[in-house]
């Protein structure tokens, strides 16, 4: 199969991309443009060079696979492919239609010409990958541009449509009509009147008050990238543009690029597109299953949860029957939808026509019957299985045959719902987070009977929702749940040893945590846990369950909504502000417990929270209740707040080093008191670091 067409008319060559999904510009295809400008050079018949693309538009540049592998550096690199154009002594055109990214549009940089279709998308989005554009792209489009568009565009990596661009020298000819045809003629007045070859390299940058400007670019870019290197290394090579002359400018790029290229930010940004990639494929489900259609949704429960899933659905255009058991609770959950879109009017990303359009795709009532043509059904009451147990007994009954039966239980046995229905293939989890309509990420819990067509139903529904979603077995807290316990009573067990939650808070903050895990406490509620342990204490009344937690919520400080718990919170604000009575609290609980503090090091803090997540996270792919240890990441960065920068808990233990991180739960094992079990290293954990493996090489469990 050829990656690309040549073919002459009128002594005009045509090389037409074809390499689908999108073109990209991976080892064969570099290799077959570098030959197809070579042959069109030497043919008499040919006048000039048409490049353009075929099905998604022109490309989207470099192929991402090829990242890291020997094929990324092997000859023809872009760097060659794009000199070969440029010096070429024929006209190239490039003519730009749909995607236009990366690599692909500084290849069409390197061209004489640019012929650009209206519904073209252009951008450089290398720095969402902890990168610059490494072919030229920071050397040229300020070039044609002019340095503050390219600077946005490089430093944002956003997608820019040509009308935006029309008077630049990026674009020589605005097409609105048939692209090729315009290409074709413009080529021949290119020939007819034996313009010159316009090379971008050659045009000088004009740019007032350069040391200046620059000076303010780096500022601002500074400090609005946070601990990423990347957009300012783009202000950097941006800048040896218009201070440096072209060839040292690329030198300039090219060294930037490869230090990006080393850096632990940009191999976790590339680690987590691959997951996001990898995420979607189920190992046992093959693509070719076909997911059910599905058009009009029902949920039950208009609470926390329901009301943020029914402003899912109806964000992305599927009408829902939202219901509920009394009216009072039907307007409640309604007026909050209404509230929460009222802050986006505030903010003007939503409009007072549209808030109508959406509010009016709900169909409220108190009865099952509206349920009746429904293809899916979201179910979203309280945490009690007696309650799930009959609205899906009352779903069963109901709903027609085909439809699909979710329920968004956090911590309940799913397997059990399942059988609470006569149909347990058609049952599956869809754990939301709150609040729903914000927060990306979707468990796809998948009980022991899913069929494999609803699975792929609720994946294709994710995307269509544009959440991002990971398929979890059955087990107790799922994927994230499980982990975030763990979590939680390491940091527990800090406060125990000597440790105040803001000392514990600001450290995993530092880390890079969105929130420490008394502060995350206390905006989940502490009643909840607290509710939870009561019943564990009740099943296993030989364990201790004991937690501060219980203490506060005993004098009533039940987290941010009852302006107190871990910390005090003045009203309506949401600082969290340490509290003397909480730290007395702390320093009774560790007297009961014959617990005399001690000085607890920042590094310990980090070190005894992250492992524990990993080793639970090694526990869950082990078992197989998550695919791969990507999806674990996922999980994390997703749900829980956790670095993207640092690629996830899984990723962050292979940059470290399995066998570091062994070591130190070993060591933290063989402490006094410690909790042998939860400390020890998961088998996987220890079997890869036997092996001189990392947690990305191993492609999961045969369960
Ligand atoms: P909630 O108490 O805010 O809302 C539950 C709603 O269900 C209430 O409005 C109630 O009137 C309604 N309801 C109760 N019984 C019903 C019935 N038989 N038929 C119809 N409606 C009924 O609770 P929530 O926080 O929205 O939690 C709902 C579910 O989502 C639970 O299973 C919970 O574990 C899960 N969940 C909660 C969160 C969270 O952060 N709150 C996150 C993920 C999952």
């Amino acid at each position: 199969m050829s990656t690309l067409g040549f073919e002459v008319t009128n002594g005009i060559a045509v090389l037409r991309l074809d390499n689908p999904p999108v073109n990209s510009l991976g080892l064969e295809m570099r290799r077959a443009i570098v030959e197809a400008v070579a042959r069109a050079e030497v043919d008499p018949a040919v006048g000039a060079v048409v490049l353009i693309g075929s099905g998604k538009g022109f490309s989207g540049g470099a192929d991402i696979r090829e990242f890291g592998t020997p094929k990324s550096y092997a000859e023809p690199h872009l760097l060659t492919v794009l000199r070969t154009i440029e010096e070429c002594t024929k006209p190239v055109i490039a003519a730009i239609d749909g995607i236009c990214m990366g690599g692909a549009l500084e290849m069409a940089l390197a061209c004489h010409y640019r012929v650009v279709a209206s519904g073209a998308r252009l951008a450089l989005p290398e720095v969402k990958l902890g990168l610059l554009p490494g072919a030229g792209g920071t050397q040229r489009l300020p070039r044609v541009v002019g340095v503050e568009t390219a600077l946005n565009m490089i430093v944002s990596g956003a997608t820019v449509s040509p009308d935006k661009l029309r008077a630049t020298q990026l674009i020589d000819v605005y097409s609105e009509g048939d692209l090729l045809k315009s290409a074709l003629d413009f080529a021949r007045t290119v020939i007819a009147e034996r313009r010159p070859l316009k090379r971008v390299r050659d045009i000088t940058i004009r740019l007032p008050n350069t040391e200046a400007y620059l000076q303010f670019a780096r500022n601002s870019v500074k400090a609005a990238a946070g601990p990423y290197p990347a957009p300012l290394a783009c202000v950097e090579a941006v800048a040896a543009a218009v201070l440096q002359p072209f060839d040292a400018g690329m030198k300039r790029e090219r060294e930037l690029f490869a230090a990006l290229m080393a850096s632990e930010e940009s191999a976790a940004l590339r680690h987590i597109f691959q997951a996001e990639r990898a995420a979607t494929h189920i190992k046992d489900v093959p693509e070719s299953v076909r997911p059910r259609a599905i058009t009009r949704v029902g949920v039950i429960g208009a609470g926390t949860m329901g009301g943020g899933i029914a402003m899912t659905f109806i964000n992305a255009g599927l009408p829902v029957v939202l219901l509920e058991t009394t009216q009072d609770a039907l307007d409640r959950g309604l007026a909050n939808i209404r509230r929460n879109y009222q802050g986006a009017l505030r903010k003007g990303s939503l409009t007072e026509a549209s808030l109508e359009q959406r509010l009016a795709l709900i169909m409220p009532t108190l009865s099952y019957e509206p349920l009746q043509d429904v293809d899916l059904v979201v179910e979203a009451v309280f945490e009690n299985i007696d309650v799930k147990k009959k609205v899906f007994e009352k779903l069963d009954a109901v709903l027609k045959q085909g439809a699909i039966l979710a329920s968004n239980t956090s911590a309940l046995n799913l397997d059990a719902i399942a059988l609470f229905t006569k149909r347990p293939a058609d049952v599956i989890g869809l754990h939301f987070f709150s609040p729903a309509n914000v927060m990306r990420l979707l468990e796809v819990v998948r009980g022991a009977k899913t069929a494999s067509d609803v699975l792929a139903t609720a994946m294709a529904l994710a995307k269509k929702l544009g959440k991002i979603a990971v398929v979890s077995g059955v087990c107790d807290g799922f994927i994230g749940n499980r982990m975030v316990a763990r979590y939680g009573m390491a940091a527990h067990d800090l406060l125990l040893a000597g440790a105040l939650p803001q000392q514990i808070d600001t450290a995993l903050q530092n880390f890079g945590m969105v929130m420490g895990p008394f502060r995350m406490a206390d905006l989940a509620g502490l009643d909840i846990g607290w509710a939870v342990r009561k019943r564990h204490a009740a099943e296993f009344p030989s364990r201790d369950f004991s937690n501060v937690a219980d203490v506060l919520c005993e004098a009533g400080r039940f987290g941010q909504k009852t302006g107190a718990g871990f910390y005090r919170y003045e009203t309506g604000a949401r600082n969290a502000i340490p509290d003397p009575e909480v730290t007395a609290i702390i320093e009774k609980f560790r007297e009961r417990r014959g617990i005399t503090p001690r000085k607890v090091t920042d590094s310990e803090i980090v070190e005894r929270c992250i492992y524990a997540l990993i080793n639970e996270g090694a526990r869950i792919v082990e078992e197989g209740v998550a695919q791969r240890s990507s999806d674990v990441d996922l999980v994390y960065l997703n749900g829980y707040g956790f670095p993207a920068y640092r690629g996830g808990p899984m990723f962050y233990a292979d940059r470290v080093g399995l066998s570091s991180v062994a070591r130190a739960l070993r060591r933290i094992a063989a402490l006094a008191g410690a909790d042998a079990a939860f400390w020890t290293p998961a088998p996987l954990l220890v079997r890869l670091v036997q092996e001189g493996k990392t947690f990305s090489e191993f492609k999961g469990s045969s369960q």
